[in-house]
């Protein structure tokens, strides 16, 4: 089969590659659509990062490696002891791979797993014709919801995750600083639990434009106005209840602090580069509080939901769709080079 596979960094090669067998407990997937994650662009330009430099605890592997873990597919074939699929079945999978018996993993907590490693990382990915799967990430899908809006199910979980995480409460004002797909997502994922209004801070316009499509009450450009003040004027000087930082860096971490009033909570969601400073006299008197997002756990299901009735809406965040013979240049490099006029790109194996 054909796949696209990471060798090193700025290597990535589409190349044959022997089909893979169900094994025990394992689900063999005709690949549908997979979306290209930051992550994956991160792989490709500074990696290894999350594809194990030596042999993975429970898996083995390290690279090469077959990229993609954001993805839909439909059942070919079931390995022995496999129950809750069919051939013929379409699914998504949630690409987490835990050891089921480490004391997180026993609480539910799987993406706190001490031996956590992730498919398309540390397991082959979706970037191929065909992938095999641990029986246990493996949700099906309801009749109604396409394939392509099914590739959204994993970075919608990452965004309701983030949610939960910040416990926000019914009709709070919240605050979104980046408008990538996470930052889009967890938009939406806020709106669907409850949020009152949402205003979304983004330089690009482009992405402020599909903020207000799926639901911002207001979008804000950085550049063009202090935000804080802008927020405040909205909220009748008390700012937003919560904001989620879903860049990760300095200046969105110091725009999410000026977003917020009195006992805020900030949700770190973006995965920070760099070190970022925390003047704790900028929370402390106001009691802010700061939580971190890193994943999900079983949010698979309530994703799934969200996208099937239509709570969330993905399509106005899918900017093409690609063959994987263009994934390198026509995905990851126009991912690199053109923010301004990308979201989401769709790889249809
Ligand atoms: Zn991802
Ligand atoms: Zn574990």
């Amino acid at each position: 089969m054909k796949a696209a596979v990471w060798h090193r960094k700025e290597d990535i090669r589409i190349e044959d590659v022997p089909d893979p067998d169900a094994g025990p407990g394992q689900v063999k997937v005709r690949i549908k659509a997979c979306g290209i994650c930051g992550s994956d662009l991160h792989e490709y330009r500074n990696g290894p990062f999350l594809i194990p430099a030596k042999p993975h605890p429970l898996t083995g592997r390290s690279g090469p490696v077959i990229l993609g873990h954001e993805f839909s597919a439909e059942v070919l074939a079931t390995g022995e002891g496999v129950t809750r699929v069919r051939p013929g079945d379409r699914v998504t999978v949630n690409p987490l791979i835990y050891c089921r018996n480490c004391h997180y993993c026993l609480r539910g907590q799987h993406v706190m797993c001490t031996k956590l490693g992730t498919v398309g990382f540390a397991w082959n990915g979706a970037f191929a014709e065909y992938g095999v799967f641990p029986e246990y990430g493996v949700h099906r899908l309801p009749d109604s919801m396409g394939y392509d809006s099914a590739a959204f199910v994993e970075p919608l979980a990452v965004a309701v995750h983030a949610v939960k995480r910040s416990h926000m409460n019914i009709g709070a004002s919240v605050a979104v600083v980046g408008a990538g797909p996470i930052g889009l997502l967890v938009m939406q994922a806020c709106r669907a639990a409850g949020a009152g209004r949402i205003f979304v801070i983004e330089p690009i316009e482009m992405r402020r434009a599909i903020a207000a499509e799926t639901g911002a009450a207001a979008v804000l450009d950085p550049a063009q106005a202090d935000t804080g003040k802008e927020i405040g004027i909205l909220t009748g000087g008390l700012r937003a209840d919560y904001a989620f930082d879903c860049v990760g860096n300095q200046a969105s971490f110091d725009t999410a602090v000026k977003a917020t009033g009195r006992r805020a909570v900030l949700c770190i969601v973006g995965l920070a580069m760099k070190p970022v400073e925390v003047y704790f006299n900028r929370l402390w008197g106001h009691e802010k509080e700061l939580v971190f997002s890193s994943g999900y756990d079983d949010e698979f299901p309530a994703a799934i939901n969200y996208l099937a009735d239509g709570r969330v809406r993905v399509e106005p965040l899918i900017t093409d769709r690609i063959p994987l013979d263009d994934l390198v240049e026509k995905g990851i490099k126009e991912l690199v080079r053109r923010g301004d006029r990308n979201i989401k790109i769709l790889v249809k194996p």
